[in-house]
């Protein structure tokens, strides 16, 4: 199969998937909007790997839009014969436990983020820089400063596992938190 139409394919797929879920802030985005987002900063900062951007379309599809064991399995058969094994290993990488706590689930990504893959350790500095701009651009509801402030600490200690494969993206990463970081010290 052509690249293109594999990436139009995850594409599809992941907007079908996240089709009834939007993101945390007031603003309501779509959901698929953090996944293409996540994919074009890969893309802008010249990664040009497709099995890359089809996981970065593809990188939610697994932790948000599944409820149990059963429908992992499923959802991991479809990304596998679609898409093919390096994406599949590249989305269930950066997907969590979610029948972890989240505290948990936030430790063991900074420990585990280190022993990533070169794809899924791009994936992630890019997943938390667009994470960070939406801290700035459209926060989650009810977020109050030290949340805010903490999950920018916590990003930083994953990104900083995943650093050294992308140079310019990884000058991104501190060039956008400091500028978050800044902006709310200072409001
Ligand atoms: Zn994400």
């Amino acid at each position: 199969m052509y690249d293109q139409t594999k990436i139009i394919d995850a594409l599809a797929f992941a907007a079908h998937r996240h089709k009834n879920q939007t993101r945390k802030g007031a603003d309501k985005i779509p959901y698929i909007n953090h996944p293409v987002k996540v994919a074009k900063l890969l893309s802008d900062f010249g990664e040009d790997d497709p099995d890359l951007i089809i996981s970065a379309l593809l990188h939610d599809v697994v932790e948000d839009t599944t409820k149990n064991e059963e429908e992992i399995r499923e959802t991991s058969n479809i990304i596998l014969e679609k898409f093919g094994e390096n994406v599949l290993l590249t989305v269930l990488e950066v997907s969590d436990n979610k029948n972890l706590p989240v505290e948990e689930r936030k430790r063991l990504q900074i420990v585990h983020t280190p022993l990533l893959s070169d794809r899924a350790k791009k994936l992630k500095i890019a997943d938390k820089i667009c994470n960070i701009l939406d801290i700035k651009n459209d926060p989650p509801e009810n977020w109050p400063l030290q949340r805010k402030l903490s999950y920018l600490d916590w990003s930083k200690q994953v990104a900083n596992g995943a650093k050294g494969l992308n140079k310019k993206l990884d000058h991104y990463f501190v060039q956008v938190y400091n500028e978050v970081y800044t902006l709310l010290k200072n409001s």
